[in-house]
Order: structure tokens, then sequence, then C-alpha cells
């Protein structure tokens, strides 16, 4: 075991991060207090990584000798997780730091738990994580990194590392392969080789992990903005079909990363899920792109995806743009602004000219598209007309269906210039029931 001071890179993060320096404090006063009462305590996971790392962390989680009714005890406000496997919420000034007690697991007979879990000593508990980097302890008294797994050497060279033998930790639990590819991609690690080899042997168990866990992955690549890095680590990693599946091929993930890469802000799920479904059909004809079936394949994914609502509504948005893209500059102008209006038109207009780009077709409808929208007045480009439906009525018109259709004109008019006031309006009104 392999024990390294690591005061500076607390103390230096602690002084860069107010956040930071507050989660550290309150999770050092939990491991002293589980350390004064006389057991082992440390921080575990991804904070440890994160602090060698110098990067910033919203989480500290606590491994500990004491068994769950030792820590309940000692702290006055604490949340069950999962007893059982002995984890607890120690809850300190409203937040949540989950202490988990050392634990041994065994079996994994069904790819996705332990089929038992006792309690076992800090070597065990280590061993049971998943990659080197990500099993190092530290003890915040003193102020040491504690490393059973050579996790210390692997963080210095750049080196995601399976513990332990790489194909059977993958066999275990085929979460641990999106895992993978999770963290190669927002720590821009290399993947050791015999872990690549294992995590590409293990894609096709990942059909037994439940969407909501993968989901999770691929928000927090969302979440770290590496996105297009982790499309093509899923790509290389034969991942793409177990997680999109759609029966998307691998090499199509390049083609899903530079369209995303044409976006000008990181991506959300809807976006990442609109792209890969956008490069599956390739460099083939629009109308493909465009089909109804393209945009089903779309509310397929997100429903087997779980997405949120929110995600679902934005790609079917995305995917109702597509299809009215070629004709859009043939139509007037009021009716084209009502497409400009949709929130997700920008990311639906870059998508599309990365995909032309890609597929060697012309990029002028598009630019121009662009251009007009860039320039166009905002106040005019909302379409709101400063008359209402009650207000024909009192001018004359008839009430019924064609209170809503003059309206919808009035507001063409209006997006248009050839209509600026109030006034102007009503004076069309006049004309129009004068003829
Ligand atoms: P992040 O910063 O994204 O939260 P993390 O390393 O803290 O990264 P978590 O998913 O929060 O990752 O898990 C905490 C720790 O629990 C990991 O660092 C790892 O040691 C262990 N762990 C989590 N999931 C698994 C798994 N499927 N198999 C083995 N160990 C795991
Ligand atoms: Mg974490």
């Amino acid at each position: 075991m392999q024990v390294v001071p690591v005061h500076a890179e607390l103390d230096q993060l602690k002084a860069s991060d107010a956040e930071v320096c507050k989660l550290v404090d309150l999770a050092t006063d939990i491991v002293v207090r589980l350390q004064e009462a006389g057991h082992e305590a440390y921080f575990v996971g991804g904070a440890v990584r994160d602090i060698l790392m110098g990067r910033v962390f919203s989480e500290v989680d606590i491994t500990t000798s004491a068994r769950p009714p030792e820590v309940r005890d000692l702290f006055r406000r604490t949340i069950p997780l999962g007893e059982a496997f002995g984890v607890i919420a120690v809850v300190s000034q409203g937040i949540p730091f989950e202490v988990a007690t050392f634990r041994s697991e065994t079996g994994y007979t069904d790819g996705r738990h332990p089929d038992e879990v006792t309690i076992g000593t800090l070597e065990e508990d280590v061993q049971r994580r998943d990659f080197t980097i990500n099993g190092l302890v530290l003890d915040p008294v003193r102020s040491v990194v504690l490393d059973l797994v050579e996790g210390m050497a692997d963080l210095q060279k750049n080196v995601l590392r399976a513990i332990g033998d790489p194909v059977a930790r993958m066999n275990e639990d085929y979460l641990r392969t999106v895992r993978a590819m999770r963290f190669a991609a927002s720590l821009t690690f290399d993947m050791e080789p015999a872990t690549e080899a294992a995590v590409r042997g293990a894609a096709g168990g990942l059909e037994k992990i439940s969407r909501e866990r993968i989901h999770n992955e691929l928000d927090k690549l969302i979440l770290h903005r590496v996105v297009p890095l982790g499309l093509r680590l899923i790509g290389e990693c034969g991942l793409t079909g177990p997680i999109f599946g759609m029966s998307v091929r691998d090499d199509r993930m390049e083609a899903a990363a530079t369209l995303i890469e044409a976006l000008p802000d990181p991506p959300g799920m809807a976006d990442m899920l609109a792209a890969v479904t956008l490069a599956t059909k390739g460099s083939s004809l629009l109308e493909e792109v465009a089909s109804a079936e393209a945009e089903r394949r779309a509310r397929r994914e997100a429903k087997r995806l779980r997405l949120s609502n929110a995600d679902r509504k934005r790609l079917a948005e995305i995917f109702s743009i597509f299809p009215i893209l070629e004709e859009l500059p043939n139509v007037r102008l009021g009716q084209r602004a009502e497409s400009y209006r949709r929130e997700s038109f920008g990311v639906a207009l870059h998508l599309e000219r990365e995909r032309r780009r890609q597929a060697g077709e012309s990029l002028e409808p598009v630019d121009e598209m662009w251009q007009e929208l860039l320039a166009f007045p905002p106040e005019r480009l909302a379409g709101i007309v400063p008359v209402t439906g009650h207000d024909l009525i009192q001018h004359g018109l008839t009430a019924g269906p064609q209170v809503g259709s003059t309206l919808k004109e009035l507001s063409y008019l209006f997006v248009e210039g050839k209509i600026a006031s109030r006034d102007e309006a009503l004076k069309w009104l006049e004309k129009l029931l004068a003829r």
C-alpha cells in the first residue's frame, strides 16, 4: 500500500472554490467523529480522484468500518439509503453525505448486482470498486491518500484501468462498460488496453442493465460537456447498438460527434439523440432524414432511454422541423417566421447544415435562412399583432372561424412589415370588409 501526502492538493482546491471548501470541511467533521469513536473512515471515490486532479466536485462519499447502527448513533441527522448494503446519509448543514460501511461483494451471477454483500475490510471495499482511479481513499485528518490499487500511478498517466481482472469486472456489472466510456471521456483518459478490450467484449451484456442506469451515465457526459468525445468512444468500444439501439452502427458515431460539434451551445439529451438519429442515415437523402420514420425512431429511442418530458418534447420539435426545412424558403415570410420562432429551430438548422456538409449537399438554402433570421427585427419576428379578435368583431367582422384566420393573416403581415401598428391593422380590415 502506498501512502501519499496530499496537503498541498487539498489546500489548493479548498482555496480555489468556496463550495468545495465547505463540502470538504463538513465531510472532514464526519470522518473525525467516526475516527474518534474508534472506527476507520475515509473519503472515497470521485471526490478523492477530483481532489488529486485539482477538479471541483459536488459530493463527498465516505467509507468506514463503522456498522450502520453505529453510524446512526453518532450523528444527529441520518437518512437510511440502503441499510442492507450499509449505506446511510449523514446530513450536515442540510447537505447529505453518503457514509457506507466497508463491504465485500460476491456473486454477480445476473450481470447487474452482487448475489451477496457482507461487511468487509478496507481492502475488500476498495477491491469491489470499478476503476483504480476510483479506488483511492483519503484520510482528511492526516491529509494522506491510501492507495491499495496503484490508482495514483494511473492517475498520473491519465489511464483508466479496471481494478483486478477487467473481463471479470465488466461481466459482473455490465454498466461498468458505459462508466468506462464516461470516465475516459470526462477525464480525457486513455483506457488501458486490456480494460478497453474487456469493455468491447462485454458490450452485448448491457441489455441486462436498466435504461435508468445507462441514462444516468449519459447525463454525466452531458453535464461534463464531453458529448462528442463520449460518442466517439461509444463507437470505438462497440457500445453504440447496446446504448442507442435502432441498429445504429459504430462507425456512424464519428458523424454524430461532428454534428454535435456544429452546435453553438453545449448539447442536452434531446440534441444528442437528434444528432445520433440523423447520423444513422448518414449521407443518405434528405427525404430519409425528414421522413416520419426518422421521427418515429427518435421517439422510440426517447422512450427507451427514459427521457424527461421536456427532453421528449424538444426531440419531437427538432424532428418536426427537419421535414419542413426543404420547403421553408418557398413559403411566405410570415409563415417562415412561425418556424423561426420555435425554440429548437436553431439547433435543427445547425444540425441540418452539418448534415448537408457531410453529405456534400449545398449549404446555400440553410445559410440564407440563417442570414434572414439573424437580420430579423425581434419585435416583428414575434408576430404579435396589436389587435384582438374582439377588436375585429367590433369593427365589423362576423364572429366565426374567419376571426382566427384574419388574425393569422394580420400576424403574417405584421411579420412581413406590411403592417406596423394597431391603426394600420384596423385600416387594413376596413379595406378588406369594403371589398
Ligand atoms: P462522479 O464524480 O461522476 O460522481 P464517482 O467516481 O463519484 O464519479 P459514482 O457513480 O458517484 O462515481 O460512484 C462512487 C464510487 O462508487 C465510484 O468512484 C466507485 O468507486 C464506486 N462505484 C460506483 N458504481 C460502481 C459500479 N457499477 N461498479 C463498481 N464500483 C462502482
Ligand atoms: Mg460521485
